[in-house]
């Protein structure tokens, strides 16, 4: 018996074995450190570095054996404290401005844990969980201008919400050309391609997603942009011209609302037009951009989203709350159903007792399983209200504009695309370094202000040319935390180029491949 127990709650007797706390008093004192230990670490988050290094020994205990015998919740928790904790990527931090990445909220680290403790099944069921998930939808349909009664689901991030309603997409023009892509699938059908439109801009989410749906890469179309980085419509209107002439069924647009690399968002009003036209299905990646519509003044860069046939977005960007949460919304709620319901629901229609209701989440994506993700968004937004929202997402702009012009007016800075959002991109370049120089310098520069644990950007490459990146949905950041990224940037760079180093095509480890800016 000695392998496969291991645990001081085996059953002995009459006592049955459980993993509740043999003592609950003593399980409430560590619980309340935890909460106690998190909210210090919150709180003071600013006073430590942006990022650090894991040193050797830290990483190397990473590499246990497994835990037959238990250590206790003290121990394990200690464990979290010694070797995670003071270990994360940073995005808790006032300058880290790396990729999309939300900071997180202590209320929704609340509501997190209240949903934990109430561990509620979101399938569906006759519960009140299940009507906060229909009531946050409604709020964000509302709140996105599409119509009520608009379907929806929350999902893990904008890559499985995008996902999903490109199956929607899929299945709805599968069936107005003819088939059943349910039941048929996408084979067989050689020679005629489902074909999906994006521009060159669009999150790398659209190749996986070609790839899962058996529509494949070569069924996307990669469109070129314009010099603000939007997609270019008449180069759109061509290439669905030439597909359809050469035999295929062009299905699906997908327009982006604050795009990953520069905050660009295409024109939607046109591209909702001629989506209709056309009789293609408009979809909407506003994983960030779309919150824009939070905000009265941000809204005209967003104009047409609400004309979407889907809509994703996340909730742990732009709405800062914790990993993870995403939505999808769907126009119509019929389609919606069709695509992910399964037969045998329509069989036993129950009205009465814990399933009355159905299990309506379990057929709007591919989970059925589901955690109440909804709790720390229906609380975070009883709590704040959307005008804080609306609020700290004018700010992120304004301060992603007022970095634009600090580098505007730098002689040694230099801006690398507009700033129509809160995305900045920029580089050192004075004028006494040469051009061919300027990538192996800018990465070096990036890398450095990581490891001395002064801010976190990232990287990309635009029109070829190395770029540090801000990506700003930090709700944490000041005006200073900017001019002090500006000023590092700049002292690093001054340190760098004037030793000589590193020579051109000596990247450092930290410069990114391919697409590397792409989460
Ligand atoms: C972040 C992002 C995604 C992917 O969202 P996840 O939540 O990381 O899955 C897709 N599109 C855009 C424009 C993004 O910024």
């Amino acid at each position: 018996m000695a392998t496969d127990s291991g645990t001081s709650t085996a059953a002995v007797g009459d006592v049955a074995a459980t993993l509740d706390p043999a003592d609950w008093d003593s399980f409430a004192v560590l619980a309340h450190r935890m909460v106690d230990d998190m909210l210090g670490h919150l709180r003071t988050v600013r006073d430590r570095p942006a990022w650090q290094p894991m040193p050797a020994g830290i990483r190397a205990s990473f590499s246990g054996p497994v835990p037959w015998e238990g250590e206790g919740a003290e121990r394990a928790y200690e464990d979290f404290v010694r070797t995670v904790l003071p270990y994360p990527n940073g995005n808790l931090h006032p300058r880290f401005w790396g990729w999309v990445h939300g900071g997180g909220t202590p209320l929704g680290m609340m509501a997190d844990m209240l949903a934990s403790g109430l561990n509620a099944h979101l399938a569906g069921f006759n519960q009140a969980p299940a009507l906060v998930e229909h009531e946050v939808i409604r709020w964000l349909a509302e709140l996105m201008g599409m119509p009520a009664g608009a379907s929806g689901i929350l999902v893990t991030g904008a890559t499985m919400a995008n996902v999903l309603a490109l199956a929607v997409a899929r299945f709805a023009k599968a069936r107005d050309a003819g088939f059943d892509v349910r039941e048929e699938g996408l084979q067989g059908r050689a020679g005629s391609r489902l074909m999906l439109y994006g521009s060159t801009e669009t999150h790398a989410w659209a190749n996986k997603a070609a790839e899962l749906l058996g529509l494949g890469r070569a069924s996307f179309r990669q469109i070129p942009v314009d010099d603000a980085y939007r997609i270019d419509v008449a180069a759109l209107e061509a290439a669905v011209a030439a597909d359809r002439a050469a035999g295929h069924l062009p299905f699906c647009v997908i327009g982006t609302a604050g795009t990953v690399n520069t905050g660009a968002t295409g024109d939607l009003e046109r591209l909702a037009a001629y989506c209709r036209a056309e009789r293609l299905w408009f979809h909407v990646d506003g994983a960030f951009g779309a919150l824009a519509r939070l905000s009265p003044a941000l809204t005209p860069i967003v104009a047409g989203i609400e004309h979407a046939d889907s809509l994703s977005f996340d909730l742990h960007k732009w709405m800062y709350l914790p990993f993870d949460v995403a939505c999808v919304l769907v126009r119509d709620p019929a389609v919606h159903h069709a695509t992910f319901a399964s037969s045998a629901s329509y069989l036993a229609v129950v009205t009465r007792g814990v399933t009355a209701g159905g299990f309506p989440f379990a057929e709007r994506g591919m989970d059925l399983t589901r955690s109440f993700k909804a709790l720390k968004v229906w609380m975070s937004m009883k709590a704040h209200g959307v005008h804080a929202y609306a609020a700290l997402i004018e700010q992120n702009v304004a301060d992603a504009a007022y970095l634009a012009a600090l580098i505007g007016a730098d002689p040694e800075l230099e801006l690398l695309a507009p700033v129509p959002l809160n995305v900045v991109c920029f580089r050192y370049a004075p004028a006494d370094v040469a051009a061919e120089r300027l990538d192996a310098l800018n990465a070096e520069i990036l890398v450095r202000v990581q490891e001395e644990g002064i801010a976190v950007p990232s990287g990309t490459r635009l029109r070829g040319r190395y770029a540090i990146r801000v990506a700003n949905v930090n709700h944490r950041s000041r005006r200073e935390d900017f001019r002090m990224l500006a000023e590092a940037v700049k002292r690093i760079g001054r340190e760098n180029a004037a030793s000589g180093c590193p020579e051109p095509g000596a990247l450092s480890p930290g410069t990114p491949r391919t697409r590397p800016d792409r989460a």
